[in-house]
């Protein structure tokens, strides 16, 4: 499959169209308003070329879940002024790196994690917003820690409190991924209660950062606010796994 030329651009045209119907009909069925839906282009595997043809079609916030992939592409693309939403696993030692073109850290599951973003930031004169990645595998519950990564529900408003409290970082929400072979809907709803506590504590963090390209219906249902959609636009990514 060719990823440049005319033939790219109206295949992720279509693509696009495809998911915001998806969105559309979901909302109507959730009663909500689309409006209150973000989506983002995730573009792991796929090239900057891809990330330019996106943004030409208005998919302005794009998604990435590894530093050493995304800071390229990151560059690459600059000129575009883009919003990079980084929402993989994250090790400290990438901080540096994140800190200097995301916009957004969905992935955040620890304090030291935090720390290290925003001194990262600050020292960059930027600014952050973080997401508190819940894990909502329930095998964690047993002491078997989920494959997915994020901290459990009743850790989610400590780790907020060290990211609101940081002077370079904003505290956006939460953010999950749905269990692999779970129900989409329960795990969705917990996120949702979780959600709903972390914004009796910080009003202003009204983020949901839920649902993929198989279960964004589900999330639409649960109050999600930001979409993560890699194959629904790009198409299957094959065998590499992220
Ligand atoms: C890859 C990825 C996505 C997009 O997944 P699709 O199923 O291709 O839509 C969303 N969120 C995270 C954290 C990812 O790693």
């Amino acid at each position: 499959m060719s990823h440049t030329g005319p033939a790219r651009t109206e295949q992720i045209r279509a693509n696009i169209r495809a998911a915001r119907a998806r969105i559309e009909e979901a909302c109507e069925k959730a009663g909500r308003d689309p409006s209150e839906v973000s989506l983002i282009g995730v573009t792991k595997t796929y090239p900057a070329s891809d990330v330019r043809i996106l943004a030409s079609l208005g998919v302005t916030d794009v998604g990435e879940n590894r530093d050493q992939e995304a800071a390229p592409k990151a560059a690459e693309t600059a000129d575009l002024g883009l919003n990079w939403h980084f929402v993989g696993q994250l090790q400290t030692n990438k901080a540096r790196s994140v800190a200097s073109y995301a916009n957004v850290v969905h992935s955040v599951d620890r304090a030291k994690l935090a720390r290290a973003l925003g001194d990262r930031a600050a020292a960059a004169g930027r600014r952050l917003t973080c997401l508190v990645q819940v894990n909502l595998d329930t095998d964690s519950e047993a002491g078997v820690i989920g494959p997915r990564g994020g901290v459990d529900p009743g850790d989610v408003v400590g780790l907020a409190e060290r990211i609101a409290e940081h002077e370079a970082l904003t505290l956006g929400g939460v953010m999950a991924v749905a269990p692999r072979d779970g129900d989409p809907d329960a795990a969705f709803a917990r996120l949702q209660e979780v959600a709903g506590v972390v914004r009796d504590h910080y009003p202003r963090a009204t983020v949901i950062s839920a649902g993929m390209s198989g279960d964004l219906e589900a999330a639409i249902g649960r109050g999600a606010t930001h979409l993560r959609l890699g194959t629904a636009l790009l198409g299957s990514r094959g065998p590499i796994v992220g």
